[in-house]
């Protein structure tokens, strides 16, 4: 096996994706956790050793000094952290105290000797920048890039760790938000809803197709900023969520590249527009060129009498 990669994420899934991209590479993966739960599930999920963090206040981010000396304990040549607002702001930090180039929100990532090969959206999305950055190094990967790992590894240990904060950071209090829209990051199948529909009580025709097909439903920047129709935490696409479901299917989404890039990971797109060159069809797997209004309840009969 190759050198040790530390990873870390504030999301559990997020954690186990980077810990199954550490095995992919042939790289022995140290997880970093300020949960309990977390150490123990990292621990049961595939990591080679796990440092817990026993924190008690649960604040990453004032934790970054002793996270970069555990980083050089391991000897480790990478640190992989989820591209998350405040994993951003753990890599940012980290990358400074050890003097390490830090290559953010990378869209692949190949581990070579040495060096690490990785890919970045650039110019809004419209381009993808190949680049290489010598190890080690910090590299934040946005959620859904690698398979999560699953497998236990012998003798994975849990080292627990007491450190004291970083004294400037004081948490006052955390008050729960209520997700507004849905689930998109964990959605098996989504129904994107685009400026094609004219006024938002037609939305309904869209969530009648997600009932159908047991899809969350999903939509443009333009629908969610613009319109206001639906919350900002359903819009898909370079600054909105990026998504990977089995079935994206869009209607009335013209395909902007800002908006397909969050989604072109998806495993299926089938896409429906009025438009027969609307740029959406590049990027579906099936296309139907016809009005939203007559198609979605074709479809909405065809499903329930499939
Ligand atoms: C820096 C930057 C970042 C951005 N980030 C994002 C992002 O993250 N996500 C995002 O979504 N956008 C983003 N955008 C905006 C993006 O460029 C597009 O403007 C937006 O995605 C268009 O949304 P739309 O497809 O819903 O609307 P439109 O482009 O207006 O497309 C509507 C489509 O509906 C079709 N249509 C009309 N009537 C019907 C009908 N009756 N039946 C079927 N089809 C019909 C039309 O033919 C058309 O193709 C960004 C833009 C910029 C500049």
């Amino acid at each position: 096996m190759g050198g040790t990669f530390v990873v870390y994420s504030d999301k559990p899934q997020l954690v186990l994706e980077l810990i199954g991209f550490c095995t992919g590479a042939g790289r022995k993966a140290v997880a970093l956790a300020f949960d309990a739960a977390v150490a123990e599930e990292c621990a049961a999920k595939g990591a080679d050793k796990v440092l817990f963090f026993n924190s008690g206040i649960n604040l990453p981010e004032a934790y970054c000094q002793q996270v970069a000396e555990a980083i050089t304990g391991e000897g480790a040549e990478g640190f992989i952290v989820g591209s998350t607002v405040r994993g951003r702001e753990m890599a940012a930090k980290v990358a400074a105290l050890l003097n390490w180039p830090l290559a953010s929100d990378v869209s692949r990532v190949v581990a070579g000797g040495g060096e690490l090969e990785i890919e970045r959206l650039t110019y809004g999305g419209a381009v993808v920048q190949q680049e290489k950055v010598r190890l080690p190094a910090v590299v934040t990967v946005p959620p859904g890039k690698f398979e999560p790992s699953s497998k236990p590894k012998a003798g994975a240990e849990v080292v627990a760790l007491s450190a004291e904060p970083d004294g400037r950071y004081t948490l006052l209090e955390r008050t729960r938000i209520e997700r507004q829209g849905a689930d998109l990051a964990n959605a098996d199948k989504i129904v994107c809803a685009g400026m094609g529909f004219a006024k938002k009580e037609d939305l309904k025709l869209a969530f009648d197709l997600a009932a159908v097909l047991g899809a969350e439903v999903a939509c443009t920047r333009s629908v969610a900023e613009e319109r206001k129709w639906l919350p900002p935490d359903v819009y898909v696409g370079i600054s909105g969520a990026t998504v990977k479901p089995r079935l994206y299917l869009t209607l009335g989404v013209s395909g902007q590249v800002q908006h397909i890039v969050g989604a072109r990971d998806s495993g299926l797109i089938v896409a429906v527009d009025v438009n027969e060159n609307a740029p959406i069809f590049s990027a579906a797997d099936y296309g139907i060129v016809g009005d939203l209004y007559e198609v979605v309840p074709t479809l909405i009969d065809a499903l329930k009498n499939a």
